[in-house]
């Protein structure tokens, strides 16, 4: 190898190096015969150099794409005419005097191209050609760039990244955990950590006040949306702070990874709604505010109609809503059936419309739907909700004004999408605050925590946290990016008295909560310092970065929809005597 070894990159030649001597190592990605001679566009991950074969000195015909090869030439400058503008070394070419192959490639199984279309599977399959893209290659860099900033930011501020285990006790944070079984201790099991929590809120017990852990976590959750069962997190955690310490440093985390990576200024004080806000203008606890479109209070119309279910759905302490979709009167019946059937799924039994035209002899009309019934109140109607003629109007009512809100921030977020309302190039944070402590699980009958079992209960609430659960906020704050999810986090409750009230809420009783997390009671009795944290994901977080929509874009070896790596065929079968050590047995399903 070391005559073969490569002087240069792929992506580096310009005209300054014309007359050079050297030696390339990369993939060829395309080959051009010209009769006598040909062009090879040889890659690497630093870009792509033309190579220029003569057949007097070389066989062209036995280089193939995606064979690994060496290349020995000269620099040489290319004409202005041959100038190629979309490749950074597209000033020069390299005329071979030697070539060798370092690796012959079968035909792929797909076209190895800067954005391919091959279906999933396949690039699942073989995601170390997949790999190979100039798409997955930038946005693999993208990541690594992302981890740095990370790191150099953090430890900037004095934070210590510090190793947290992967084999852990069971640490319930609302999914399932993946276990392992112990081979040394029979019946026993370890479980992989749904995150570090417990873990970085002892580490400030222990007095290291600035953690942070670009850490990996496993949840066994069923396939839904874009998941993945294991997902890599920038954990944090500090001491001696509240939530607008937490929310600062997060700020400046994020502005920090933008101009690094992407070159692009955040303005700080990212815009902040409480949950009630959001659910209530939007919809939604991760609205995408990249465009406007808020839900309105419908319910003084309602009352003046004699629209039926709207004035049951009142009476019964729920609330009516109202979108305007802007110049969508002309959507078809389909269209909005189908708008009906997503309010459909988040639980609405129905989706009312109407439409706005114009004039005749009063300014506006309604039409369509609903219409006869907002008639009589057409003009103060429009004239309040701002509809103009053109637009189509959309309500949804329930007795519960949870799921009458939810229902309509799904259609909310259909129209962004259906009329490309949100700027793939813009990017909207908002805090999400003052979340609910307790969720109830109607199926169970029981409460459950929101967020997790270690978040503080705002003060003014801890009078009624056994009377009104469900009145109960939380210090807790997710960080929202365009419409997802980014971070959550809360303030911690450090103090064992308050913590085995909150354990008692969901039904943790004391013995219980002594077995599954008595490590951590019995810490906060040596002096624990209050502390709060959050956990961007890293993973999504790069995702929304590169343009993406799907996390599996931004990993590298990423499981498909069901959990499995088509790559190595894995979860697999294990044999009888690795059962056997484990103290095992497959019951025949
Ligand atoms: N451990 C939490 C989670 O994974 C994040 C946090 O509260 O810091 O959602």
């Amino acid at each position: 190898m070391e005559a073969l070894k490569r002087t240069v990159t792929c992506g580096e030649l310009r005209t300054a190096d014309s007359g050079r001597e050297v030696i390339l190592n990369g993939w060829v990605d395309a080959k051009r015969d010209h009769g006598g001679f040909s062009f090879i566009n040889l890659r690497d991950r630093y870009g792509i150099t033309q190579i220029v074969v003569d057949e007097k000195t070389e066989q062209p015909a036995r280089l193939h794409n995606e064979y690994c090869i060496a290349v020995r030439g000269t620099v040489r400058s290319r004409p202005k005419e041959m100038v190629n503008k979309t490749l950074s070394t597209g000033e020069v070419e390299v005329i071979a005097a030697g070539i060798s192959v370092l690796g012959e490639c079968e035909t792929p199984p797909f076209q190895i191209e800067d954005e391919t279309n091959a279906k999933e599977e396949l690039r699942l399959k073989y995601r170390y050609l997949d790999l190979r893209s100039g798409g997955m290659q930038r946005r693999i860099a993208l990541r690594s760039a992302v981890s740095f900033a990370v790191r150099e930011f953090l430890t900037e501020q004095g934070f210590l990244e510090i190793e947290t285990p992967t084999f852990i006790k069971s640490t319930p944070e609302g999914a399932r955990d993946y276990l392992v079984p112990s081979r040394l201790y029979a019946g026993k099991f370890y479980a992989l950590p749904q995150s570090p929590q417990l873990y970085k809120q002892l580490l400030m017990v222990s007095g290291f006040d600035k953690y942070f852990q670009i850490a990996r976590c496993y949840r066994d959750e069923d396939a839904r949306g874009d998941r993945q069962p294991e997902f890599t997190q920038i954990d944090i955690e500090m001491s001696f702070v509240s939530r607008d310490d937490v929310l600062a440093l997060t700020e400046s985390l994020m502005a920090h990874i933008f101009k690094k990576t992407l070159k692009i200024e955040l303005a700080l004080n990212f815009k902040r709604l409480s949950y009630d806000e959001a659910i209530n203008r939007f919809g939604s606890d991760k609205p995408d505010l990249r465009f406007e479109m808020e839900l309105i209070d419908f319910a003084p119309f309602a009352i003046k109609s004699d629209f039926m279910a709207f004035k049951t759905a009142l009476d019964s302490g729920g609330a009516v809503k109202a979108l305007v979709a802007k110049n969508c009167a002309a959507f078809s019946r389909k269209q909005i059936d189908e708008l009906e059937s997503l309010c459909k799924i988040y639980k609405a039994r129905g989706m009312a419309w109407f439409k706005v035209s114009g004039g005749g002899q009063t300014q506006v009309s309604l039409e369509g739907g609903t219409a006869k019934f907002f008639t009589p109140q057409a003009e103060a109607l429009c004239a309040a909700i701002n509809a103009k003629p053109g637009d189509l109007v959309l309500v949804v009512a329930d007795s519960n004004a949870k799921i009458a809100c939810t229902a309509l921030g799904a259609v909310r977020k259909e129209l962004g999408r259906l009329l490309e309302l949100c700027d793939p190039k813009r990017f909207e944070f908002v805090w999400i605050i003052d979340f609910p402590l307790f969720e109830r699980n109607e199926e169970e009958g029981r409460w459950e925590a929101a967020h997790h079992l270690f978040s503080f209960p705002q003060e003014k609430y801890h009078a009624v946290l056994e009377s009104d659960p469900g009145a109960v906020k939380g210090d807790l704050y997710d960080l929202v990016l365009n419409g997802y999810e980014l971070a959550s986090g809360s303030i911690r409750i450090h103090d064992p008295v308050l913590q085995k009230r909150v354990f008692e809420v969901v039904g943790i009783n004391e013995a219980e909560a002594e077995k599954k997390f008595g490590f951590l009671t019995d810490a906060f009795k040596y002096g624990a310092p209050p502390h709060g944290g959050i956990a961007p994901g890293l993973d999504r977080l790069v995702m929304l970065m590169a343009g993406e929509s799907s996390i599996k874009e931004v990993i590298a070896f990423p499981k498909n929809s069901f959990a499995q790596s088509l790559m190595d065929d894995c979860p697999s079968e294990i044999s009888a005597e690795q059962l056997k050590e484990l103290h095992l047995q497959i019951s025949p399903v």
